[in-house]
C-alpha cells in the first residue's frame, strides 16, 4: 500500500516568476497553480441548489474551532468527536471517490495545541474519508526542534496507521522570520519523502518577508498548499484587490479561502452590493459593477452564463427568507461563481508562469499591481 500522493515536482519557474508544480497522485495528476475549494463554497452551492459540480482536483474540508477548549472538546467531552467526524463525511462522500480531500481545522493564531488536541485533531482525519492529513503546528512560534519533533511523529504515526494517507505539516506564516525559515529548512531535508506542506495564511503585507523565503524556496520539490486565505485585505477599498492571485508568486501552489466570520450586516438587505469576484480585473467589486450596459454578468463560467443580474436575483428570492436576506442568498451565489472563474483566472496565469511573463500578468490586472514590486 503506498501513499496517495505520489510525487510532485517542479515543471517550471521558480522564485517570483511563480512555479507550476506537477501533482501525481491516485487520483489522477493536476498542475498549479489552482484554487481548491472549500465545504464553505460547496454550502454556497448546497443553498441555492446550483447542480453543476466543481472540477477542482483538491478539496478542502474546514471546521472553525474558535477557542482552544473547541478542540479540548474532542477528546474531553463525548459525541463531540464523533459529531465531527458525520460532518465531515457529509461532504467527503461524494468527493472521495474522484478527488484529494483534505480537511482544515481553522484556529486562531496564537493558541498553543498540547499534544493531546494535535492528536485528536490527526485522529479526526484518519477516522474520516480525509486522504491527505493536516499536521498542526503546535503554535506559531514554537521552536524549531518543538516543529520537528511533532511533524515527524505524527508523520510515522500517519504512515503506521493509514499508509495510504498523504501527511502535509502546516507551518503559520504568521511568526519571526528567522522560526520560519529554520522550519522550511528543516523540511527541506525530507524532499521527495515528504511530498506537501501547507501554510497558514496571515496578512501578505505584514509578513512579506516570510513569503520572500517561501519564493526563494520554490525550487524544491514540494506541493505548498496555503489554507485559511483571506480574499481582500481591504474590504472597505471601492474594488478590493483578489490577493490570493498574488500568493503565486511565492510558490505557493494551491489556495483555499478562510471560513468566514459573520458575512455582513442582516440589516443590509442590498443585494447589489454584494461582493462578487471580477476575471478580468481580479478585484472583487459589488455586483452590480460587474455587470454591462445591458445588466448582464460579464461572466460566462457555468453559474453566470452571461445571465442578467435582475432576473439572476428574481430567481434566487425563492432560497431568502428574514433569517437570510436576499443579499446572503446572492452572496452564496457569488461564491460559486467565484470558484469558477478565480480557477479558470489560475489556469491562465499558468500559462503565464509557463511563457516566463507572470510579472507582466500582473501589471494588467487592477488587483494584483499591488503585487509586483519586488
Ligand atoms: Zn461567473
Amino acid at each position: 500500500m503506498s501513499e496517495i500522493v505520489k510525487k510532485a515536482r517542479v515543471k517550471h519557474g521558480g522564485s517570483l516568476k511563480g512555479r507550476v508544480v506537477k501533482v501525481s497522485s491516485k487520483k489522477g495528476s493536476f498542475e498549479t497553480p489552482t484554487k481548491a475549494p472549500t465545504s464553505t463554497e460547496i454550502n454556497g452551492k448546497r443553498n441555492i441548489s446550483f447542480d453543476g459540480p466543481f472540477i477542482n482536483p483538491v478539496f478542502e474540508i474546514s471546521q472553525r474551532y474558535l477557542k482552544k477548549e473547541n478542540v479540548q472538546n474532542l477528546h474531553r467531552k463525548n459525541g463531540t468527536f464523533n459529531r465531527k467526524i458525520s460532518e465531515i463525511n457529509a461532504y467527503t462522500d461524494s468527493l472521495i471517490d474522484r478527488y484529494l480531500v483534505k480537511y482544515f481545522p481553522q484556529i486562531p493564531s496564537g493558541i498553543e495545541l498540547d499534544d493531546r488536541d494535535i492528536r485528536i485533531l490527526i485522529d479526526l482525519q484518519l477516522e474520516s474519508n480525509i486522504n491527505l492529513i493536516t499536521i498542526p503546528e503546535p503554535s506559531n512560534n514554537c521552536s524549531s526542534t518543538d516543529f520537528h519533533d511533532n511533524f515527524t511523529k505524527y508523520w510515522e504515526y500517519i504512515a503506521e496507521v493509514k499508509p495510504t494517507a498523504t501527511a502535509m505539516p502546516y507551518i503559520n506564516l504568521k511568526q519571526d522570520h528567522n522560526l520560519f525559515e529554520n522550519k522550511l529548512n528543516l523540511l527541506k531535508e525530507y524532499e521527495h519523502a515528504l511530498h506537501t506542506i501547507g501554510i497558514k495564511f496571515a496578512s501578505i503585507r505584514e509578513y512579506r518577508p516570510n513569503l520572500m523565503s517561501l519564493a526563494e524556496f520554490s525550487e524544491h520539490d514540494f506541493w505548498v498548499h496555503c489554507s485559511d486565505g483571506r480574499r481582500v485585505s481591504n474590504w472597505r477599498a471601492l474594488s478590493p484587490g483578489g490577493q490570493l492571485h498574488a500568493l503565486q508568486r511565492y510558490g505557493i501552489d494551491t489556495v483555499s479561502i478562510e471560513i468566514p466570520m459573520g458575512g455582513g450586516s442582516i440589516s443590509d438587505k442590498d443585494y447589489t452590493t454584494a461582493r462578487y469576484f471580477n476575471q478580468t480585473s481580479v478585484t472583487i467589486p459589488k455586483i452590480i459593477d460587474s455587470v454591462d450596459s445591458e445588466g448582464n454578468l460579464e461572466c460566462n463560467c457555468p453559474i453566470c452564463s452571461g445571465q442578467n443580474l435582475g432576473e439572476v436575483a428574481e430567481n434566487l428570492k425563492r432560497y431568502a427568507s428574514t433569517k437570510k436576506p436576499l443579499r446572503s442568498v446572492v452572496s452564496d451565489f457569488s461564491k460559486v461563481h467565484e470558484v469558477f472563474a478565480s480557477t479558470n483566472e489560475f489556469e491562465i496565469s499558468k500559462q503565464k508562469i509557463k511563457e516566463d511573463s507572470l510579472k507582466e500578468y500582473f501589471d494588467e490586472k487592477e488587483g494584483l499591481k499591488e503585487h509586483n514590486s519586488t
